[in-house]
This record gives C-alpha cells, structure tokens and sequence, in this order.
C-alpha cells in the first residue's frame, strides 16, 4: 500500500546527528538531491557528546566555513587532563598537531548542527524533514529503493536512487536490512544529570577518574551536564542505597559541586544511558549504506564518536558524490566507503575496549591513590601525549574534502 505522501529524490538520509547533517551537506553541496529525515523536532537533545575535532575544523577550513564556525559560543582545549585518584594527570597535548585549530572545540552539539543545518539550507537541491521518522525500508527485488516515515501529517514514502543510514546506535535501517552486527562486551553505562554552574568553578570540562569510577562534568555555559560512568547493570544498586548516598558520590570526585548537588532531588533528573560498541559485518547492500553509529556504535570512551560519524560522512562524500549526481551507484561503490573507514574504526573500537578495561574498571590500578601505568607513562613522559592526541584529535586516517561542488 503506497503512503498519503511520496518524495523521488536521489539520496534520502535517515538520521539528522553528525553523520547526517554532514553527509547531506556534503552530497547537497556536490550537486546531489538530497533529503534528511530526522525524527525528533529540533536538534536539542542533551545526551549528545560536545565534541568538535582539530580534524573536524580542519575540515570546516577546507569548506571556508571554519572562522564563521569559531564566532559561536565554544570551549577551546588544548590540553585534556584528569584528575584521577586525586591526582592530575595529564592526557593529551593538541598543540602540536599538524591542523590550523590545535585545540578541541566544546560546543553543545545542537549548535554545531543547527549551523551544519543553516548552510545545508543554503542549497536548492537539500531538504531536512524534521519529526520524520523512519519506519521501514521500501525494497524491490532485493534493491533497497526508500524508506517509508512517519509525520506528524500522516505516512510518506521517500524513493531515491541511495538510502543511507545514519540513525545512530538503535538504527532501524539496519535492523530492517537484516545486516549481522558483532557486539562486544562493555562494562559500562552512563548516569546523565545536570547541576548549576557558579562563579569561581573549574573554567574547563573535567573528567574525574577514581578506583574505577568516572565522573566528567562538560560546561555547558549556566549548567555542568554530568556523566557518572557506573558498572553495567549497576543502576538498581546505586537507587537502593538512595539520592543522598548517590550526592555525597558525586561530592566525592567534584567538591566544589556540595552547595548545589542536592539540586538532584529526585531519580527523574538522574537518567541511565546504556553505552554499546558494536559494527556491522557489512555497511551496505544493493541501494543502501549505513555509516556512524548505525554501522559501529561508539561508546563515549575518548570522545571520538562523533568525529568518526563525521568522518564516515566526508569518505562517503568523497566516494559516491560525483557518481551519485547522474544515478544509482553500485553495491561495489558503497562497498568502498566501508573499506576504507572500517579499519579506523576497528582501531578506535578496539582503544575503546582496552580504556574500559584498563582504566574504567580500573584493572591496572593497583588501589590506594596511585594511577594506571599508562597514565603514569603520560605524566612522566610529555612527548607520549602527542599520541592520544593525534589518536583523539585526527583519528587513524583523517579525511580530507575531495567531493565536488555542484556544476
Ligand atoms: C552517553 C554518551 C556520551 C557520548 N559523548 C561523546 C562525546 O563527548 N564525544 C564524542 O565524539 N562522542 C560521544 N559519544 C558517542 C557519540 O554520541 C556517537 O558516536 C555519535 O553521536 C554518532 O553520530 P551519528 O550521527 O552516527 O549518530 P547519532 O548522533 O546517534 O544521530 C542519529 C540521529 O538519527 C535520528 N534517528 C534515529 N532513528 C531515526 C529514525 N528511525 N528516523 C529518523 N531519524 C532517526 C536521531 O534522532 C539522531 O538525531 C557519546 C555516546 C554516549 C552514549
């Protein structure tokens, strides 16, 4: 039965996050007619990371994007420490990377696609359909021909020549293209909370590590947004022991917070984010590929998911633009995009595994106050930060701007 709306285009996206936002940028900038369909109404949702990459400037400078891009609100980190066990550590030291911003840029990650969203706009051949929410994959003797959404004005079918899936760690699209995932073991989920900011707090975002906990607090201008990773699981004992013993945990790693954590009065303002890594044996078949979290899921271990979601989008721009702009593409043109992104993102997966096993779970510390060796290799060594970086701050094989602009 055909939906009470239909839309031909060459390139529908499922999912407005930074894989989306990017890609549709990317393929409408190149000439491609491209629709993205995204579910909710706007793009504020807070258990988002706030992470802008030295590699994602470096890729708004190709695009001549990058000094409008600086003029919004943003945090500039140059160097990224923790406070682990009481004691700072240093991580990782951006300011001799070989990219024109030596620095992480926090922005609250609706700004950074609300700004994505404003140029995408700018061009003829892009629409962003919000509350579209993706329900189904439309498929024609195995070809994966469109998607069919949910609006708030009824059913449309969306055909077009290329569906790409960017629908994040719970995506549809691949559950419905019956795409085999590996899923691997994480020892973590997250508590996602807010307390006030004042004068005279810590000017940077923070992460507090302690004999295998984790509290990182990102500024988010008049609040802190809290992240308190627990064990998996771990939800249902923290509740049981109550609000007040949860507050004086939350005191434990960040003292400045006591005059205020009693804001968290009640388990609704506490909310439980389960973390996952998992990827999927292949990203695309006959019409369709899936990139960003809906091929890998990232936990928030070095916050680099979001640079590697943007990533996935410039190679698939890259890749596919200049083909897609006269027609359909071949599954051996999608099968390329996976190719050349699939080991960078074993390599980032496989990092995100040993961090929670190391240093989460808190395995390489031998208690007391003293810190995982790793670190401790960090703190006496300057030149090692340089690693994590290169490792966080580019990723294994930065990509460049080689798509198109339109003719
Ligand atoms: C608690 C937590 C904190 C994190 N912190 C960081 C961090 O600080 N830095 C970092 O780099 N990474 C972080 N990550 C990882 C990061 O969030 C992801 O890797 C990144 O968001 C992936 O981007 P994406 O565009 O692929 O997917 P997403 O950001 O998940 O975007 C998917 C989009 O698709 C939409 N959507 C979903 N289903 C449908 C549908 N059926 N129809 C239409 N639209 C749909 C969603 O609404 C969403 O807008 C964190 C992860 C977690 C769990």
């Amino acid at each position: 039965m055909s939906a009470s709306e239909e839309l031909q285009t060459q390139c529908v996206i499922v999912g407005g996050g930074p894989a989306g936002m990017m890609a549709g940028y990317l393929l409408a900038r190149a000439g491609v007619q491209v629709a993205v369909l995204e579910k909710h109404a706007d793009f504020n949702r807070d258990f988002r990371g706030d992470t802008i990459h030295p590699s994602t400037l470096e890729l708004m400078y190709e695009l001549g994007l990058l000094d409008e891009f600086l003029k919004q609100p943003h945090q500039e980190v140059r160097e990224l420490r923790a406070v682990v066990n009481g004691q700072v550590v240093p991580i990782a030291d951006f300011t001799k990377l070989p990219t024109r911003c030596k620095f992480i840029a926090f922005m609250p990650q609706w700004d950074f696609l609300n700004f994505i969203s404003t140029h995408s706009k700018g061009f003829p051949n892009f629409q962003l359909h919000m509350q579209t929410e993706v329900v189904d994959l439309l498929i024609d003797n195995d070809r994966v021909t469109g998607v069919r959404a949910k609006t708030p004005r009824g059913e449309l079918d969306v055909q077009a020549d290329l569906v790409i899936g960017a629908d994040g760690r719970h995506s549809i699209v691949h559950t419905r293209a019956g795409f085999a995932r590996r899923d691997f073991g994480v020892p973590i989920d997250v508590l996602w909370m807010r307390i006030s900011k004042k004068q005279g707090d810590p000017e940077q975002s923070f992460g507090f590590f302690q004999h295998g906990k984790l509290l990182v607090l990102l500024d988010r201008g008049d609040y802190w947004q809290c992240g308190f990773v627990i064990p998996k699981g771990g939800f249902d004992e923290i509740k049981a022991r109550g609000l007040p013993q949860f507050q004086n945990d939350i005191v434990s790693f960040a003292g400045f917070l006591r005059d205020r954590v009693t804001e968290l009065d009640d388990w609704s303002k506490i909310k439980l984010l389960t973390v996952q890594i998992n990827r999927l044996r292949d990203w695309c078949r006959e019409g369709l590929l899936c990139i960003g979290d809906s091929a890998h899921a990232m936990s928030p271990a070095g916050g680099v998911g979001i640079n590697l979601a943007i990533q996935d989008a410039v190679a698939t721009a890259n890749l596919l633009a200049e083909k897609l702009r006269s027609g359909p593409v071949s599954v051996d043109d999608l099968r390329k995009v996976q190719a050349r992104r699939e080991w960078p993102t074993r390599l980032i997966q496989g990092m995100q595994v040993f961090i929670h096993r190391q240093v989460v779970t808190g395995r390489t510390s031998s208690g007391g106050n003293s810190i995982p060796f790793v670190l401790r290799l960090l703190k006496w060594f300057p030149i090692l930060r340089q690693l994590p970086a290169r490792f966080i701050g580019l990723g294994p094989r930065p990509e460049h701007l080689r798509s198109p602009t339109a003719r």
